[in-house]
């Protein structure tokens, strides 16, 4: 049976993205969109979708059994809404919005406990297997390395650092067994004496229209690892959300899933 589902902010540079790569996967079946009044003309007609600009409306008119999945790449605070109404239709969400506060992040985890949720700050398997293996570079360096992350995006990104950043800094923290918000430093500015040993640093470069560069440094005496992961294109990011689409319809509800619990489950990750 396909897989029934909405995407939301279906007009957005991802979301259009999500829309035509699910059109293209016989696995999935596009049931409805949402989208801001001011940008529902950016939306190309697509036969027994139901589109609207509240996913109160989609849900209610959608007549195809299954549970539904949505598909979320908007704002922090419309994600949190997503998912308020997802509890409440018991349908599957998947998040790839950024930018999430603290409460955000833990309001959703509450959500999650009620119905199936899946967020990732990044989609892509890359990043995600680069995740994976930068702990072990850590420990197999040892302690004589300053590390350092670095991450540009288009000018239209909204929050910095990216969302993969702030994830990527938690993985080479924990590896040292430091709380990376105890330890990132995202400004240098006028005299700011010689580097710590306990700090990361987190630089943050917007223009253009790159997709997302990520750069993790460790810098030793004599010698630097560099570690780079680009996004030439926004397919990988909505194919990995398309992915999660499908893995979540088959989970239960009780943890907010990641991409590191889809491709264990699935054996890409040990
Ligand atoms: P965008 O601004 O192009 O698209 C967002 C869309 O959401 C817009 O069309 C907007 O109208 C819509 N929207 C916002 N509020 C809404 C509401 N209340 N009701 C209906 N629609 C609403 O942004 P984008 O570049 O597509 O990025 C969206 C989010 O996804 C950002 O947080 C970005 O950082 C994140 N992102 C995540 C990944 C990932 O792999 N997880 C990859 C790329 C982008």
């Amino acid at each position: 049976m396909q897989t029934p589902i909405i995407i939301v902010g279906a007009a957005g540079r991802m979301g259009s993205t999500v829309t035509r790569l699910a059109r293209e996967n016989a696995a999935l079946l596009l049931v409805g969109r949402v989208e801001q009044t001011a940008r529902m003309g950016d939306l190309a007609p697509v036969e027994n979708c139901i589109d609207a600009e509240n996913l109160e409306s989609v849900l209610s008119a959608c007549p195809q059994a299954g549970r539904k999945v949505i598909i979320d790449f908007t704002t922090p605070s419309y994600s949190l809404a997503v998912a308020q109404t997802a509890v409440k239709y018991g349908v599957a969400q998947v998040v790839g919005t950024t930018g999430l506060t603290e409460k955000e992040q833990s309001e959703l985890k509450s959500c999650a406990a009620k119905t199936p949720i899946f967020r990732s700050p990044n989609m892509s398997v890359g990043v995600n297997v680069l995740l994976a293996i930068l702990p072990e570079l850590v420990r197999l360096l040892g302690d004589g390395y300053d590390m350092e992350m670095l991450e540009i995006h288009h000018n239209k990104k909204k929050d910095a650092p990216s969302g993969t950043a702030w994830r990527l800094v938690e993985a080479m923290a924990d590896a040292r067994g430091w709380a990376s918000r105890d330890v990132s430093v995202c400004n240098r500015e006028g005299l700011t004496g010689e580097r710590p040993r306990k700090e990361i640093g987190v630089q943050s470069l917007r223009g253009g229209d790159v997709v997302g560069i990520h750069t993790a440094y460790f810098l030793g005496a004599g010698e630097r690892i560099e570690i780079t992961h680009q996004a030439h294109s926004r397919d990988n990011f909505a194919q990995g959300a398309l992915r999660a689409a499908e893995w979540l319809v088959k989970q239960k509800p009780g943890k907010l899933y990641t991409m590191e619990d889809m491709l264990k489950h699935k054996g890409e990750l040990q």
